[in-house]
């Protein structure tokens, strides 16, 4: 807590907007899992007023932020406070509200006619739409204001900091050893591509056992927890005490659902291990799309898909699911650890970053003006190919897969590498302080919940991003951890 009058008085007047966040988080929860169907207008309604009474207030700290910001001595908690306000303002006072509301619209119609164009594999459809939210990307870039690449603005809202110049470092050396690992992967055979239990139908009540099972293994709190179904799995924190996840069960491929709660776990576990302190501040959260997702990342893929938690989950799903007793151990290891090049982002640890470097690619130059719009379905089949090696089967597959294009989201894909990046530093510096393997196997997720506590969660969004890998990990975005955990796990 700030000792300092000015910040109280930020923070005061901050109460109210967290509780406008709180009760939009609560709404936008309900409307993914147990509103009605036909009640979206009045929600949608609600939200859109919630959020122009939000940037009201945001606005309106406008001269107590300024102010506070020349202010001499202020500690890392005050200055935190200082720097996630004014990054908000920055957004509001620089991007004309008319941008906004037209991005706003434009967005809401290309979701619909995304979906419509996925579903008959027809780009043409989307096409004019995609052009229109380019061309309103790029004037909401200039409105930002950048150095370097107009990317750099975008990126920026998700990943403070981050430029073109610290993501053109990170791909040629992943993507280069990605591609040397999934070669050998593939000549060896020592993982392998398909899996019989993958078309295995499951028994919906008895997933939902293994579930629980997967909570309680994790040690999950059950009184600031919860988890639910919804027709995509997410997470979303109401606040630091009330942390929720969703999962789906799709009747086969019973890692998909074990998988997403897992990964959803890590982000929930985020929120409820930020210092109590920080409560109902601007820094009661991730301080960037990368970090959160490094945390579910962690938790899914280092920890879930490790030989130590395939052997505490193999009796679990023993008991509930009747099936696996044609499988040993071994098998569900491979099984949850298979690597297969496939068009589709829905990918394993090795080909997922080749997803992402195409996208971020294409991205890129869509907003310079080096690639056209109508120029995308035929780079992105040729860059499929050369990088994963497969072609897309239809426009469905290929550049109609994602849904994020239509929502305006340019910038974000890069942070689900960098989630990948940091999560193998965590990784790294971890098993310097314990033995991680041991830890997992004797079913105590005490001290690996306390190694992130302490080095990561604990400081909410104190620090930016950079910041925070500094002090934390000592290495920023620095992708050589994740090519030695890869070949570890998949070259010996
Ligand atoms: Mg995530």
């Amino acid at each position: 807590m700030s000792q300092r009058p000015e910040i109280r008085q930020i923070l005061e007047a901050y109460r109210p907007i967290w509780a406008l966040d709180h009760a939009t988080a609560l709404f936008s929860w309900d409307r993914e899992t147990y509103m009605p169907a036909d009640s979206a207008k009045s929600r949608g309604s609600a939200q859109g007023l919630l959020a122009s009474m939000r940037q009201q207030r945001v606005v309106a700290l406008t001269e107590i932020v300024s102010k506070a910001e020349k202010l001499e001595g202020l500690n890392d908690f005050d200055r935190g406070v200082v720097r996630n306000l004014k990054r908000e303002l920055k957004y509001f006072t620089k991007v004309p509200p008319e941008l906004v509301e037209e991005l706003q619209r434009v967005r809401t119609e290309a979701t619909v006619v995304w979906r419509e164009a996925k579903k008959k594999s027809d780009f043409s459809l989307f096409q004019p739409h995609l052009e229109k939210i380019v061309e309103l990307k790029r004037k909401e870039a200039e409105k930002l204001g950048y150095e370097g690449h107009p990317y750099n603005a975008l990126m920026d809202l998700y990943e403070e900091g981050l430029t073109t110049l610290d993501v053109d470092r990170i791909f040629p050396l992943l993507v280069s050893n990605l591609k040397r690992i999934l070669h050998h992967i593939m000549s060896s055979k020592s993982f392998p591509t398909n899996h019989v239990l993958e078309n295995v139908p499951y028994d919906e009540e008895s997933m939902r056992r293994v579930n629980q099972e997967v909570l309680r293994l994790l040690d999950m709190p059950e009184k600031t927890f919860r988890m639910d179904v919804s027709s995509h799995p997410f997470s979303i924190n109401l606040s630091m005490d009330d942390a929720r996840i969703t999962t789906t069960y799709e009747g086969r491929n019973f890692k998909e659902t074990i998988f997403s709660v897992i990964h959803e776990c890590g982000h929930a576990l985020y929120t409820l291990q930020i210092d109590p302190s920080m409560d109902y501040t601007p820094l009661a959260g991730a301080p960037s799309a990368g970090l959160d997702e490094s945390q579910s990342r962690f938790l899914e893929n280092f920890l879930g898909r490790s030989s130590p938690f395939t052997n505490l989950l193999y009796p679990v799903l023993k008991k509930n699911l009747p099936f696996i007793s044609e499988y040993s151990e071994d098998d569900i290891y491979r099984y949850f650890n298979l690597v297969r090049p496939s068009p589709t982002r829905e990918a394993d640890e090795v080909t997922y970053n080749f997803h992402i470097f195409l996208r971020y690619e294409l991205e890129k130059k869509l907003l310079s003006g080096e690639v056209e719009v109508s120029d995308l379905p035929t780079i992105w089949d040729d860059m499929m190919d050369e990088y994963v090696g497969v072609r897309p089967k239809n426009m469905a597959e290929g550049v109609l897969q994602d849904v994020h294009w239509s929502w305006g989201h340019f910038g974000y894909f890069p942070t689900y590498t960098l989630g990948n990046v940091i999560a193998a530093t965590v990784f790294n510096r971890m098993k310097r302080a314990l033995d991680f393997q041991d830890v997992i196997r004797r079913g105590d997720m005490g001290p690996i919940k306390m190694w992130l506590k302490e080095n990561i969660h604990k400081w909410g969004a104190t620090y930016s991003p950079k910041e925070l890998q500094t002090k934390a990990l000592g290495d920023v975005y620095n992708p050589e951890y994740l090519v030695r955990y890869l070949e570890e796990k998949y070259q010996t």
